[in-house]
């Protein structure tokens, strides 16, 4: 089998966990944790990091520090993973959606703002307290307009840089444009720490709120003593030792992703029935933190059907995102009734992704593209 994800592990992992244990520091306490959040911080260019046990809890953490609660709306695509939507429908707040841009996959811009207008200036919405943007597969998301009406409305962004270590919007990095920031550090993201996460900001009342929020929000001058329900989303010293090791290579792996993705551009360019992710927008080169295709209108059968044609060929694959306003949880809880996000909808059916990891070859990414070619070529004969 081809796997659809594989981390490179072969740098100085291995003598740093081996240091954790022989030191005996493998709780949060230990000194990769401190490195590990200094260094990232210093790669994203912002002030503070505070490292987490996954990008999940960071965004909960993320949403609570940015002050949402009960009642309170934050807009974000309506094609994403459902962390971003799961953090703020925990902290009391409803998501409100807006669809996706057909080509680059990310929130399409222009009906954010035509929603952000409608919410606030035509219902005079004062719910409305914030973005989510999410940058999705490889491209960031446009964050010059985001900006502008964020502040024109005075909303907050919370950034979910979770597949965008290394790369730039306009040459500044992903993760510096939000009032937080996250990241994720599962194996099948840029830079792995087995599971872990990462949230950023430069305002100092922010970070201490995340720090101590990370912390089951301990009293400083009395442990055991809480004004305030937080959470145990410490990471440890064993995790974040691999991310010190992993973050030595970040140039290498980002350099590696973006071969991957030109060679498959390359091999796939021509194959009928598909679209590729876009190489390049105005603002940033894709970084391909995962390869996906889309099968085109007229092919006769959907992602699912693919994935299993793949599948026995050996070679992995993964679906794409499932839209929130489709999802059986919010559904329950009364969100999202009768909503259609009609790009979002043919993404995730028509949609998945191929084998992308670190430590995939080239000859196996030759031979996934002339698989898909043939499976392609035989549909349309048909
Ligand atoms: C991976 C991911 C997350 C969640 O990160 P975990 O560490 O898996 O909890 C959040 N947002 C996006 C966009 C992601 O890709």
């Amino acid at each position: 089998m081809i796997p659809v994800n594989e981390p490179l592990l072969n740098g100085n992992e291995k003598k740093y966990l081996n240091e954790c244990i022989d030191t005996g520091w493998i709780s949060s306490e230990g000194p990769f944790v401190k490195k590990f959040e200094e260094q990232f911080a210093a790669t994203v260019g912002r002030k503070y990091g505070i490292a987490v046990a996954n990008g999940s809890v960071a965004l909960d953490v993320a949403v609570t520090a940015a002050g949402i609660g009960k009642g309170d709306e934050v807009i974000m695509p309506a094609f994403t993973i459902i962390s971003p939507a799961a953090s703020v429908v925990r902290a009391g707040g409803i998501p409100v959606l807006v669809d996706s841009d057909p080509i680059t996959w990310n929130i399409d811009v222009e009906k954010l703002k035509i929603k952000i207008e409608d919410e606030i200036e035509g219902k005079e919405n004062k719910n409305l307290k914030a973005i989510t943007v999410v940058h999705i597969y490889g491209l960031p998301v446009d964050m010059d307009p985001i900006l502008e009406v964020a502040d024109r409305y005075g909303l907050k962004i919370i950034e979910d840089a979770a597949e965008m270590h290394g790369q730039t919007y306009k040459g500044k990095p992903c993760g510096s444009f939000g009032d937080i920031s996250i990241f994720s550090f599962y194996p099948n993201k840029h830079i792995t720490t087995g599971e872990g996460g990462m949230v950023l900001t430069d305002d100092d009342g922010i970070a201490e709120r995340l720090r101590s929020l990370r912390n089951l929000c301990f009293l400083p001058q009395r442990r055991f003593v809480h004004e305030e329900l937080g959470w145990n989303f410490r990471m440890t010293n064993l995790q974040a030792a691999l991310g010190v090791a992993q973050l030595e290579r970040i140039d290498e792996f980002i350099a590696r992703k973006r071969r991957m993705g030109i060679l498959y551009t390359e091999l796939l360019k021509d194959v009928p029935g598909i679209e590729l992710p876009l190489a390049k927008t105005d603002f940033a080169q894709n970084i391909y933190w995962v390869f996906g295709i889309v099968l085109k209108d007229e092919v006769p059968f959907d992602a699912e059907t693919m994935a299993n044609k793949l599948a026995a060929y050996k070679i992995g694959t993964r679906p794409f995102f499932w839209p929130m306003h489709e999802q059986p949880v919010f559904q329950r809880m009364g969100l999202f009734n009768g909503e259609r996000y009609p790009v979002a909808e043919k993404l995730a059916r028509r949609g998945l992704y191929i084998p992308s990891g670190l430590a995939l070859k080239e000859d196996q990414i030759r031979r996934v593209a002339q698989t898909i070619k043939e499976i392609m070529i035989e549909s349309e004969q048909r």
